[in-house]
């Protein structure tokens, strides 16, 4: 089994505040077609060359926006090209940038419609966890069908609701080909794995959210559904829920570094675990 956690950042929200070039990382290939490309190595964002246009999963907070523009010209890639940004969650550390983005890219914003009336509900638990932080508020342009195969250029995406860290956390698969066998690969990130929002503690604070969500992703982490997807390569939405960084710069076409079919069910092991901890199981 080749699943391991990476290391934490220490203090990422004062670090991203006061010195976000503190957690700059040149942006690196993953998987075909896919790039890291958030420019910080707190928080990873996915770019997809889908031929026809870029995708972007995930578009990191606002803070780092500048390092997401500059890992995609490092790249070669135009960021005015990104025609669609998929977010996972409506936490600040993966769509703080949306708005601003947007408005340099005209890119169309997607996410799930339980986390767009999270926005517009909670923006405290959202947006502004913390006064620091600079909030651009925005509305998608469209949102997600669950389930439903969405063909972007060359490149199909299926968005699965997937809730529990927030209520309409959306985990993305997209196709790709083997380069070198030219069979298809299935990529994946689950949207949204960390247990921070499903402590009881934090129950008793939050304004949105409820236990029943921890159950829903339990059920979900441990159940036949999101198992049954044979997932060649899984990305974190975070480099310390998954190791990813420890081979940066070593993707070539035909080693396919990252893929690997043991790591996406022994990831949902481990997050079904923490979860059931704070459940007190
Ligand atoms: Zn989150």
């Amino acid at each position: 089994m080749t699943f391991k956690t990476g290391a934490q950042v220490p203090h990422p929200v004062d670090t991203l505040v006061w010195r976000p070039w503190e957690l700059a990382l040149a942006p690196f290939q993953v998987a075909p077609r896919t790039y890291y490309v958030s420019g910080q190595r707190w928080v990873g964002a996915y770019l997809v060359d889908a031929g026809a246009e870029l995708v972007l999963v995930d578009a990191g907070p606002a803070e780092s926006l500048y390092l997401l523009l500059d890992a995609n010209w490092q790249l070669g890639f135009d960021p005015r090209c990104i025609g669609k940004i998929f977010v996972s969650h409506a936490h600040f550390d993966h769509c703080g940038a949306v708005a601003q983005l947007r408005a340099l890219t005209g890119a169309e914003v997607w996410m799930s419609a339980e986390d767009a009336a999270f926005l517009r509900a909670c923006p405290a638990e959202t947006l502004g966890v913390d006064p620091r932080l600079a909030v651009f508020p925005f509305e998608p342009d469209r949102l997600y069908a669950s389930g439903e195969p969405l063909r972007v250029g060359e490149v199909v995406f299926t968005p699965l609701l997937t809730p529990g860290h927030t209520p309409g956390c959306t985990s993305l698969f997209w196709q790709v080909t083997h380069p070198v066998t030219g069979g298809p690969l299935t990529v994946a990130m689950r949207g949204g794995a960390g247990v921070n929002t499903m402590s009881d503690a934090y129950y008793t604070t939050s304004a949105c959210l409820t236990p029943d969500l921890r159950d829903r992703f339990i059920a979900d982490a441990e159940g036949e559904k999101l198992r049954s997807i044979p997932v060649d390569i899984t990305l974190p939405s975070h480099p310390n829920q998954i190791e990813i960084l420890d081979r940066v710069g070593s993707y070539a076409p035909d080693s396919q570094p990252y893929l690997d079919r043991a790591v996406w069910p022994a990831f949902l092991d481990f997050i079904a675990a923490r979860a059931r901890q704070e459940r007190g199981w």
